[in-house]
């Protein structure tokens, strides 16, 4: 899978938000900036002056007192200020700068491992210093190692302010940041763009007085009021990060109201066959959603909609119905999966609703022989083939679709930004591209589908076909593992079938494909009485079918898998699953993998073993799966435990994340933010622009995806 942006994993965050955007030079048009500071400043997205008003401190120092040395405690932040007695490069343990420190009330080690001559200079002995930095009890008495140090006269004052600490980058000190960032709050316009009564109600400084006192917080506010970030300063620069945000999305979803697409009318001919055929009825979720979605295919602009359903809600029978829509109309659809054995599943699923209906599907996989692919290319440029399903084959094929109506992406969050857009390029002649339906079972917390996911309207699949059975989830320590063997081999001689996952190795393909293969190989050797099958990513394509086709035909017991069993992989005879190492895996995953089982009527048993030690995370998750069964409640204690960034996977999202709100604390702050955002588009477009410009920069158009 392509990689859309490079984030910066150093920095935790805003990573992710340059995707795609072409760089300005480094330094151009910035006075008194050097390039090779220039790069540097970069590193932190910081290009122009005005970018600095926002580069807010990550927390302050308190040099405003001083603390005599005997008073230091070990552990804690101090200033301390005496006359050097002695200063020398000791050679061992390593090479270091030792100088010792007196003021009345004692002395004190300071050492420096990294230091040039001009340190020496600043520490001659007899001159008169200051020294900041944490105190630890050494081994010649009270130490600091690195302090900031800086030369001062007898009875000089103290700083009257906190003194900022900005989050930085290697070769770019504080004091460099602080003088430029002075400058910028000098030069800059801080203009005010919210409304006044606005404001008001919420109670918000000016945005003039809000960076002003950030960058330079009055002796009077304490650190730690500044810290939590709930200081109405804090508040009022959260607020306008949150409505710059919606204006962006809003913009977003009104460019493609603009937009043409095909209306997709259709006579509900082949959608009544189909559903006439159907061995079930819908529920009444499936039948909402299909009605939002069949309304929004009829408008002449393009839908963007996502399908949200918990595992096993039935997702896929929603999408046929929209495709056959198009088809009604005379257009073509196709669905794009992210894994082969997904993709091919979906297409058995279609061929056999449809065939009875006279509708043949293409299917098109990266695997497929050449000869094949381009007999069915070629009748779906004719339009003879009016649906299609595959894997990203689908946009990276010289596929024509040239009546491509309506364009659906399962688990979309695993494709990245350009793959999305890539279909959308597709499409009928006099339409800016096709409708898009994107489907995921990960659902989308409701602070992230107000924040990040604003500019898609949703559909929520919110009920389970009938006939389910909840899914029994026990935790077993691996130590137990024979327990397990012993439980799978009883309950596949008595009929059941099961999957066995196998651990996950994240860092290596080639060590994830030996794992599955010992894993493999172990099982076999213990359970010599039933049928095993291996599938795993590595496999060719034909053979995972194969092995795929013959469990789903019963004829295998117990299936090892690697996660490509993860997404949409459906045989409802199966009803035992086995996690190995389960506190490697994701909740999301997790949740996933166990919703393979559960799918049948009989009663379905996860069981996740665990090897010890469980780090604190891997311990949380596990409870979060074993105490919730619900896809939303899961995706609200994974949004807590790993925050929107990982939640939303920044790398592939390509969604400008936020860089100081935080969704959950400042919930209050969103909902304000989302209601003036619709008001200043209508009524001060040029305010929401000038908004736009100072956090977002040029940065929107990645909101489009
Ligand atoms: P998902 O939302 O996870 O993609 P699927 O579309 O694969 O779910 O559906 C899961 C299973 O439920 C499939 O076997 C499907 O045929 C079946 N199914 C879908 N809708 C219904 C329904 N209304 N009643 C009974 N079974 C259904
Ligand atoms: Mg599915």
């Amino acid at each position: 899978m392509a990689r859309d942006a490079g984030p910066d994993p150093a920095s935790g965050r805003r990573s992710g938000e340059r995707a795609g955007e072409k760089k300005a030079p480094a330094g151009a048009g910035w006075p008194g900036v050097g390039p090779q500071l220039a790069g540097r400043l970069a590193k932190l997205d910081l290009r122009a002056p005005r970018d600095l008003l926002l580069h807010l401190p990550l927390r302050y120092e308190d040099e405003t007192r001083l603390t005599a040395i005997a008073a230091a405690r070990p552990g804690f932040s101090a200033q301390v200020e005496g006359e050097v007695e002695r200063c020398e490069i000791s050679p061992r343990p390593r090479r270091q700068l030792v100088a010792h420190l007196r003021d009345a009330s004692g002395t004190l080690v300071a050492r420096w491992l990294h230091f040039y001559p001009s340190h020496q200079k600043l520490l001659a002995p007899g001159r008169r210093v200051r020294l900041f930095g944490e105190v630890r009890g050494g081994f010649f008495g009270m130490e600091m190692v690195h302090p900031r140090v800086h030369p001062v006269e007898a009875g000089e004052a103290l700083p009257e302010a906190l003194t900022p600490v900005y989050p930085t980058t290697a070769g770019l000190g504080q004091a460099t940041l602080r003088k430029l960032i002075d400058r910028a709050l000098a030069s800059e316009p801080l203009d005010e763009w919210l409304p006044e009564d606005a404001r008001r109600d919420l109670d918000l400084p000016t945005f003039a007085e809000a960076v002003r006192l950030l960058h330079h917080p009055p002796p009077e506010v304490p650190a730690s009021v500044l810290e939590d970030r709930q200081h109405p300063a804090w508040r009022r620069i959260k607020f306008e990060e949150l409505l710059a945000q919606q204006i962006s999305l809003r913009r977003a979803y009104l460019a493609r109201r603009a937009k043409r697409a095909p209306r997709l009318e259709g006579d509900g001919s082949l959608r009544r066959a189909l559903l006439a055929g159907l061995p079930f009825v819908l529920t009444g979720a499936q039948r909402r959603a299909a009605d939002e979605i069949g309304a929004d295919l009829r408008v002449p602009h393009p839908m963007q909609r996502l399908l949200m359903g918990d595992v096993g809600s039935g997702k896929t029978i929603v999408a046929a119905l929209a495709m056959l829509q198009a088809v009604e109309a005379g257009h073509q659809a196709a669905l794009m999966a992210p894994t082969e054995i997904l993709a091919e599943q979906h297409w058995q699923k279609l061929a056999a609703w449809l065939k009875p209906l006279g509708l043949e599907v293409a299917w098109l996989a990266g695997s497929r022989g050449k000869r094949a692919r381009a007999a069915e290319l070629e009748r779906l440029a004719s339009g003879e083939l009016v649906l299609a399903v595959g894997t990203h084959a689908l946009i990276e094929d010289p596929v024509a679709l040239p009546r491509l109506g309506l364009a659906v992406v399962d688990e979309q969050h695993r494709f990245g930004v350009r793959q999305r857009l890539a279909l959308r390029e597709k499409g009928s002649e006099g339409a800016d591209g096709p409708h898009l339906l994107m489907m995921s079972a990960t659902p989308i917390p409701r602070t992230l589908a107000m924040s990040h996911y604003a500019d898609l309207d949703v559909s929520v699949l919110d009920e389970l076909p009938p006939g389910r059975s909840p899914v029994l989830t026990k935790l077993v320590s691996d130590a137990r593992r024979d327990e397990v063997v012993a439980r799978v081999r009883d309950g596949c001689l008595e009929g059941r079938q099961a999957y066995w996952v196998c651990p996950l190795i994240e860092e290596s393909e080639a060590l994830q494909l030996q794992t599955a293969q010992d894993t493999y190989a172990a099982l076999c050797e213990a359970l010599p009485e039933l049928r095993i099958g291996l599938v795993h990513g590595r496999l060719k394509a034909a053979e995972k079918s194969a092995t795929m086709a013959a469990f789903a035909a019963g004829e295998i017991h117990l299936l090892v898998a690697t996660t490509v069993i993860e997404v949409g992989v459906d045989v409802p005879n199966a009803s035992l699953m086995v996690i190995e190492h389960a506190e490697r895996f994701g909740l999301a995953q997790l949740h996933q993998l166990r919703g393979r089982v559960g799918r049948g009527t009989a009663e379905s048993v996860c069981i996740l073993l665990y090897a010890q030690p469980l780090s604190q995370t891997g311990r949380e998750r596990l409870k979060v799966i074993y105490e919730h069964r619900d896809g939303f409640a899961i995706a609200r204690e994974d949004l807590r435990i790993r925050g929107p960034g990982e939640f939303i996977g920044a790398r592939q999202s390509g969604l400008p994340l936020l860089r100081y709100a935080d969704l959950e604390a400042d919930v209050d702050l969103l909902e304000a933010a989302r209601a003036l955002g619709e008001t200043l588009l209508r009524e001060h477009p040029a305010a929401a622009d000038a908004l736009l410009a100072r956090w977002l920069g040029g940065r929107e158009g990645l909101l489009r995806a």
